[in-house]
C-alpha cells in the first residue's frame, strides 16, 4: 500500500527554486534513505511532507489524504506524520516524561493517565524508560535524541521523518540512535530518513534516493545504488564520502 505519494513537487524560496519536480512514492513499512549534497533540497522535501513548508506546486498525499487541498488539519497531519530533527529540541524545563506527554495531551487532548502510559511505552521502546523523571540536561545527546524519537512516536505516526538525526551527536553516540531506528524499521515503521550514515542506509534502507539540485537524480535498492551508481553525480558523491 502506498502511504506517501508525492507528485511533481515544487518549492521555491524567492527566486531560488529548491525542489524542481520531485516524485516519490513510499509504501507502508518501507524505509527510504535520502542522500545528497548539502543544499540539494533534502530537508525542504521533508519539511514539505510535514507541512513546515508550504509547497508551491505538485501534490502530496499521505495515507490517502491530500496535504494541499486544505483538507488536512494540523491535528490530522500530526496523526500521520512524525518528525525528528538534527537538534533534539526537548523542552529543557520539562522532564523526559512530560516532554513525551506534551503533544498527546495538548494537541490531541488525551487524558493524562492514558498519556503517561503511552509515554512509558514509547520510552521503553527507545530504551529510555528509566529516565522518565530526568531532565534533558541530565542526558547525553544520544539519549536526548532517543527521547525526541519517543516524543514523535507518542503521536503514533504512520510515517516518521528523520532529518540527519545523528549529525549533531558525538561519534560514540551515533550507534545507539541508529539502533533505535533500525528496531523501528524491523517493527514495520515507515521511515523516510535524510542521512549521512551510508552504512546505515546500506544495511537498513529498502531504497536509497539520491537528490541532486532539487530533483531525485537516481534511486534504487542500496546495494545497486552504492555499488553500481549510474550517474556521474552519484559516483562523485559516493567517492567524496567514502
Ligand atoms: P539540504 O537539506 O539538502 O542540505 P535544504 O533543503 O536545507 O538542503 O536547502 C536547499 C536550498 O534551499 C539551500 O540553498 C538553502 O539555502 C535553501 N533554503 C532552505 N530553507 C530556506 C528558507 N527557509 N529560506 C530561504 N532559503 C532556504
Ligand atoms: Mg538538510
Amino acid at each position: 500500500m502506498t502511504l506517501v505519494c508525492v507528485k511533481d513537487l515544487h518549492k521555491s524560496f524567492g527566486e531560488l527554486e529548491v525542489l524542481k519536480g520531485v516524485d516519490l512514492d513510499v509504501a507502508s513499512g518501507e524505509v527510504v534513505a535520502i542522500i545528497g549534497r548539502s543544499g540539494s533540497g533534502k530537508s525542504t522535501l521533508l519539511r514539505c511532507l510535514n507541512q513546515l513548508e508550504q509547497h508551491d506546486g505538485g501534490t502530496i498525499e499521505i495515507a490517502g489524504q491530500h496535504l494541499d487541498a486544505g483538507a488536512m488539519t494540523p491535528n490530522d497531519l500530526s496523526r500521520n506524520v512524525g518528525m525528528v530533527f538534527q537538534s533534539f529540541n526537548l523542552f529543557p524545563h520539562k522532564t523526559v516524561g512530560d516532554n513525551v506527554m506534551l503533544a498527546p495531551t495538548v494537541v490531541r487532548g488525551v487524558d493524562k493517565t492514558v498519556a503517561e502510559r503511552l509515554a512509558r511505552e514509547v520510552l521503553d521502546k527507545v530504551g529510555m524508560l528509566e529516565k522518565f523523571d530526568a531532565y534533558p540536561a541530565q542526558l547525553s545527546g544520544g539519549q536526548q535524541q532517543r527521547v525526541a524519537i519517543a516524543r514523535a512516536l507518542a503521536m503514533n505516526p504512520k510515517v516518521l521523518l528523520c532529518d540527519e538525526v545523528t549529525s549533531a551527536l558525538d561519534p560514540e553516540l551515533v550507534g545507539e540512535v541508529l539502533r533505535v531506528l533500525e528496531a523501528l524499521a524491523k517493527e514495520g515503521m515507515t521511515l523516510i530518513l535524510v542521512t549521512h550514515e551510508m552504512k546505515f542506509a546500506h544495511d537498513v534502507a529498502d531504497r536509497v534516493v539520491f537528490m541532486h539540485q532539487g530533483r531525485i537524480h537516481e534511486q534504487g535498492p542500496p546495494r545497486t545504488l552504492f555499488e553500481h551508481p549510474e550517474t556521474s553525480e552519484l559516483k562523485q558523491f559516493i567517492s567524496a564520502i567514502l
